[in-house]
């Protein structure tokens, strides 16, 4: 027969949860190189902001200073009353004009150009006189307006390069939040299938395995187990049914053994060693409570001469014969065995030696009244001589010597008949010979 456990198709544990540990390893590789890019993302923006974009910022809040300098020097142009005061504002204004932070910002640059020029000229023609150059005012009211735009125009730049910087960062790292959050559920799913894995395929099966081992015993059938996938614990499984299949047949040997070395082997009875331990037990329990218990010795009579008429065969078939006829005779409670030879003893519990009298006659005369018929057909006459003692107030071994002694004076006096301890009761008084 084809053993179970190699028809069912499984992995092996060991390649399944390596397999499973190589898929978490992967994907949990995957997402930290997806997050560690989201990292650098935000490091760069980060070294932009502080390498390129704060000191733009500051460059164009510089300029933005001197071009406030320049209108609020032009304000002062037209101001003061005193040309030197006039003078001094100009060499500040043709400073500030030709300034790097001016010059590099080509829009600025053109405008504090301009001013300079309107300013010069409005300083140039106002140097005769010591008043104020009104006549101009209205035209550099305009130009200080557009100066003042262009102050805004300059700060809002400066804004708008860091708010570009920050706006990238903070999507960087929103977008590594996401990519986090879903590694962390990723994370939390593979651990869930991976303890519904374990649980499924391993502790389960082993709990199965556990509740099996702690039952198995031969009253019980063998254990059923619901199939499992890994292949070690069908092999586990498979031993387990195949030691509870071993547990029978040591079981059916060891009964086999038991009743081997208890029985005699020709009349099937018990041997003198069972007999011997069984009848002390029961003998003991019958004194503990005090119970009535009566022992027997039967002996077959002038076997001797049968045998040597008949033959040894013919000998064993009426030892089986008449084993065949004690338990036909016999109650369920009491003893037999075959003692040696053509002897046998008996222990009869909860009966007294006067009801044991009865049967052991009814036994007797069984035997003589049946013949026992050979395989050949003949017919043989067998005669049986029994001795009774009580046994209620003495070992077993001194109860045996006295249904004994009783038996050897039932042969003495003529067999076939029947002896109750030393007071003989005979029986039948004829003597039988075969
Ligand atoms: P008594 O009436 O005094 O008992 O005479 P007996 O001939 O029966 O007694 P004895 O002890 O002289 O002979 C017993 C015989 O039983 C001797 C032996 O050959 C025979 N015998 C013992 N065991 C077996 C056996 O297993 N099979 C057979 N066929 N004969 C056996
Ligand atoms: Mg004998
Ligand atoms: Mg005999």
């Amino acid at each position: 027969m084809p053993e179970v456990g190699k028809l069912l198709k499984g992995v092996h544990a060991g390649r399944a949860f390596g397999l499973l540990a190589v898929l978490f390893i992967v994907a949990f590789g995957v997402a930290v190189l997806l997050l560690a890019a989201d990292q650098q993302r935000v490091l760069e923006a980060n070294d932009r902001l502080q390498e390129r974009t704060v000191p733009e910022i500051i460059r164009y809040q510089r300029l933005a200073r001197n071009l406030e300098q320049l209108r609020q020097e032009g304000e002062r142009i037209f101001a003061v009353s005193s040309h030197a005061s006039r003078q001094q504002s100009m060499f500040v204004v043709t400073l500030i004009a030709s300034h790097p932070s001016v010059l590099e910002h080509p829009q600025a640059a053109r405008l504090a150009r301009e001013a300079e020029q309107f300013l010069g000229k409005v300083v140039s023609q106002s140097a005769q006189d010591d008043k104020r150059p009104a006549a101009y005012y209205d035209e550099w009211q305009r130009l200080a307006e557009r100066l003042g735009m262009q102050v805004d125009d300059v700060s809002v730049e400066g804004v708008n390069l860091a708010s570009g910087d920050l706006k990238l960062a903070s999507a960087a790292m929103k977008l590594a939040r996401y990519k986090l959050m879903a590694v962390l559920v990723l994370v939390g799913m593979f651990l869930l299938a991976f303890m519904i894995l374990v649980r499924h395929h391993l502790i389960h099966p082993l709990q199965r395995i556990d509740r099996a081992l702690s039952g198995l015993s031969v009253e019980q059938p063998a254990p059923v187990f619901s199939t499992s996938r890994m292949l070690e614990i069908q092999a586990v499984e498979e031993a387990i049914r195949e030691h509870h299949a071993l547990l029978i047949q040591n079981e059916e040997s060891r009964r086999g053994l038991e009743a081997l070395a208890n029985k005699d082997g020709l009349t099937g009875l018990m041997n003198r060693r069972y007999f011997m331990q069984a009848a002390e037990v029961e003998l003991q329990r019958a004194q503990r409570y005090r119970r009535p218990v009566t022992v027997a010795m039967a002996d077959l009579d002038y076997f001797k001469k049968l045998n040597d008429t008949y033959g040894h065969a013919a000998g064993d078939t009426v030892l089986r014969a008449f084993a065949e006829r004690v338990r036909e005779a016999l109650r369920q409670s009491d003893l037999v065995c075959r003692y040696g030879g053509e002897e046998f003893a008996f222990l009869f519990p909860e009966i007294a030696t006067s009801e044991t009298e009865k049967l052991a006659e009814r036994l007797r005369a069984d035997c003589a009244e049946n013949n026992v018929v050979l395989p050949d057909g003949r017919q043989v006459k067998v005669t049986v001589s029994i001795g009774l003692a009580d046994a209620s107030e003495c070992p077993i071994e001194i109860a045996l010597k006295h249904a004994d002694e009783a038996l050897y004076e039932a042969k003495r006096l003529g067999r076939n008949r029947v002896v109750v301890g030393s007071s003989p009761m005979v029986t039948n008084p004829l003597q039988e010979n075969p």
